[in-house]
């Protein structure tokens, strides 16, 4: 298989995801599972990360279909880590009903050869101990962007701030913004988060988009609206697939390629709330992305009229 241009660490993952219409039990997910199907269709991407001895060998070969590289996918005995949700009744806000670290919990990332040279790197939602532990392991990283949830904002926040130098850029939840820095306002966040060592912060707002600040833009891109939202889980880290793969591809962090990988994200994360866990994901290639990405032209082109 071909070396990765993209690596990321995060959770592969069963999840217990309950939705007004739908409740199941141990449906593959996990942050690297989302975004390594969302990137792999615009780079070759490698994981890392561990899963139980129950992991089916049918996830594999699904992950493996879609040319996600699995050398860094380790298996150790015990169980794969576990997470389970509710969404409320509109299926906007979620409650975390468990997180299970399970195999997480001792696990040691170890980047096989083929990966250590790798340009971008992405350390998706997973203990900030092991985003550090994989980073120092990276021997020429070009462009580092980072993904966190309350769960470590609030349990390994030393960590997490260690980290913030190190990296390009944070993708992180409105919400979360506020628990980390204290403040309220997006851009007063952002600037907190500059001050802190990263220079480009990309706030998710759910069905409302993702803004993206950095040092000479801000970009407002909206998500992309449509009618048969099934289950949002995974669309977080489906976005950063699609944007950082698209950054990756353009090899540039102009604020230009920043606005289209941006695009590119939200159109990627348009695919996974069409059904329940990653299926519909994994429906998208380049042909149907271009079209998504004619749609959003569409939506936020507005002409320039004297008024
Ligand atoms: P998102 O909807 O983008 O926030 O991503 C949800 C995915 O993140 C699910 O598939 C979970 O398995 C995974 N997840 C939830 N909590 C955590 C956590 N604390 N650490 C790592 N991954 C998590």
């Amino acid at each position: 298989m071909t070396a990765p241009n993209l690596v990321v660490v995060g959770s592969v993952a069963y999840d217990s995801i309950k939705t007004p219409t739908q409740d199941e039990k141990d449906v593959l997910g996990g942050s690297a599972t989302y975004f390594s199907i969302a990137s792999s269709v615009l780079v070759p991407t490698g994981v890392v990360a561990v899963v139980g001895d129950d992991f089916k060998p049918q996830h594999r070969t699904l992950l493996e279909s879609r040319n996600v590289n699995l050398d860094g996918l380790e298996t150790a005995t015990g169980e794969t880590f576990r997470w389970g949700g509710v969404y409320d009744k509109h299926l906007k806000d979620r409650e975390t009903l468990f997180t299970n670290l399970n195999v997480f919990a001792d696990f040691q990332p170890k980047l096989p050869e083929s990966y250590k040279n790798v340009p971008y790197v992405f350390l998706a939602n997973i203990d900030p101990d092991l985003q550090n532990a994989v980073l120092q392991q990276c021997t020429a990283p070009k462009w580092v962007a980072c993904d966190t949830m309350n769960f470590w904002i609030h349990g390994k926040r030393e960590s997490l701030l260690r980290l913030l130098p190190k990296i390009d850029a944070l993708f992180l939840n409105d919400s979360e913004a506020f628990d980390l820095t204290g403040y309220r306002s997006l851009p007063d966040a952002a600037q907190w988060i500059a001050d802190h060592g990263t220079p480009i912060s990309v706030i998710k707002k759910g069905e409302h988009g993702a803004i993206i600040f950095s040092k000479d833009d801000v970009y407002a891109a909206p998500a992309l609206p449509l009618r048969n939202v099934i289950d949002p889980t995974g669309a977080g880290d489906t976005f950063a697939g699609g944007m950082v793969a698209a950054i990756a591809r353009l090899d540039q962090v102009t604020p230009e390629a920043l606005r289209m990988a941006a695009s590119v994200g939200t159109c990627t994360a348009s695919f996974c709330i069409q059904s329940f866990g990653p299926s519909a994901l994994t429906q998208m290639n380049r042909e149907g992305l271009n079209e998504r990405l004619e749609m959003y032209k569409n939506l936020t082109r507005f002409p320039e009229m004297t008024l």
